[in-house]
């Protein structure tokens, strides 16, 4: 049993992880009851994700004691930063491997058979052994794609470059192949994954890289809809955002992290850009690209943030209109320098700024989404829908969810739908034609 926390780069590397541990001879259990195997793909971004692995690890107390065999083991970017302590810490857990670790699952797992084991940490400075017929797909017509990994520009809050170490691209010409193997499967949709995508190519030479790598993609056959993230707003230039706009593949999704809409916190942020600048960005994704569909990441009750800075965050926000946004409180991470700073905030003063942050920003959404409303868009049918198993779910070029009433046969195909029904962010409506 596989349990995956954290960003979509965690669920790309649990693609890898499903892939090789059906190689050798696993099947995926649908409870902890029946395995012999329980892997958690951490995630260490946030500390409360923390705190619910370690409970999670805590309560299979007594699976463990009804079977000898079980193994425990953890994954992923919390394995990385904590390594031995974690095995020091939960005397359940059997094994301990980092991202880059991956390909050494198999042999780790004897190795846990006989005995507790830590992974090696390496840093491989490459994407060893990536192959498209090795990972299993969640959806068999989309698939998540890492073009590079780690990130340096340390970020004052962020525990990521520390953990997953210097940006490494993937070479281009193997993304080539990846892609187009996965096109020859069947994928018509990719997300091409990085903790910060604009950098694509920059150590290894490439100029303009991430606009290139979609170029190129936008020659695959059988790839339709491509997106992205995460954007850097520091790294997305005016003259990408003009060359993307040509690109009939690459979906109008934008996830532009802004964090603060005030200039002294993004200072002390370390983010690289300003106000001003962010705002620039907006309105040429604006003007270049039709019914772009903008979401962002803020952060509020940063160290020093005054009521003032906060102000700026919601001025920036009602200006901005985005369609989405994944809203979160600060929470020091140890070992990085906003975790030092002073002027912490208490949890009060930084729940509530949060909480009225929401308020705004769901105001917004739902505003956005009626605009929909009687409109026509492309679906692509991805699942049923949770609530009602005779609706299906689908997701537009621009990343909203739709429900609609339809048959299981449409998963997988592109069809059209109108908009009757919108809450905050889902959509709701009816199909036109199948195409
Ligand atoms: S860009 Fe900043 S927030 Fe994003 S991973 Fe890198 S350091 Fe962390």
């Amino acid at each position: 049993m596989l349990t995956t926390f954290g960003c979509q780069m965690n669920q790309a590397d649990s693609q890898r992880l499903r892939g090789l541990l059906t190689k050798i001879g696993y099947t995926e259990t649908e409870s902890e009851e029946d395995a012999d195997l329980i892997l958690f793909n951490t995630c260490c971004v946030r500390q409360h994700a923390e705190q619910r692995l370690i409970g999670r690890i805590q309560s299979l107390i007594n699976h463990k004691r009804r079977n000898a065999n079980l193994i425990i083991g953890v994954a992923g970017c919390m394995a990385q930063n904590m390594q031995a302590e974690m095995l020091e810490a939960l005397p359940l857990v059997d094994l301990v491997f980092g991202p880059n670790d991956i390909e050494e699952l198999p042999l780790l797992l004897q190795r846990a058979a006989n005995g507790r084991t830590l992974g090696s940490f390496v840093d491989r400075g490459a994407f060893d052994g990536d192959s498209a017929d090795g990972i299993i797909l969640n959806r068999p017509f989309s698939a998540m794609v890492n073009i590079i990994r780690g990130c340096t520009n340390f970020c004052s809050y962020c525990i990521v470059p520390y953990v997953r170490g210097p940006e490494i691209s993937r070479p281009m010409a193997e993304l080539k192949t990846y892609i187009s193997e996965l096109a020859a499967r069947g994928v018509t949709e990719i997300t091409l994954l990085g903790q910060n995508v604009n950098a694509y190519g920059r150590d290894i030479g490439l100029e303009e890289g991430f606009t290139q790598l979609l170029e190129m993609i936008e020659d695959i056959d059988g790839i339709r809809w491509v997106r992205f993230m995460t954007s850097h707003p520091r790294d997305f230039s005016l003259a990408a955002i003009k060359r993307i706009a040509a690109l009939s593949k690459v979906c109008e999704q934008y996830h532009l992290p802004v964090q603060s809409g005030s200039n002294h916190i993004l200072e002390l942020m370390k983010r690289g850009y300003s106000r001003e600048k962010y705002l620039t960005l907006v309105d040429a994704v604006r003007e270049h690209i039709s019914e772009a569909c903008l979401s962002t990441d803020i952060i509020c009750g940063f160290p020093g943030e005054s009521e003032s800075d906060f102000a700026d965050t919601l001025e920036l926000v009602e200006k901005v209109r985005y369609e989405s946004a994944f809203m979160y409180y600060y929470s020091p991470r140890p070992g990085t320098k906003a975790a030092e700073m002073a002027d912490q905030l208490s949890e009060e003063e930084k729940k509530d700024r949060l909480a009225r942050l929401i308020e705004v920003q769901n105001r917004i959404s739902l505003e956005e989404s009626q605009k929909l409303i009687g409109r026509e868009y492309e679906v692509l049918v991805e699942a049923n829908a949770a609530r009602d198993q005779t609706d299906l779910v689908g997701k537009t070029r621009s990343g909203r969810s739709v429900n609609f009433p339809g048959d299981n046969s449409l998963i997988g195909s592109y069809v059209r739908v109108r908009i009757e029904q919108a809450r905050n962010w889902t959509l709701s409506g009816r199909m036109v034609t199948e195409k």
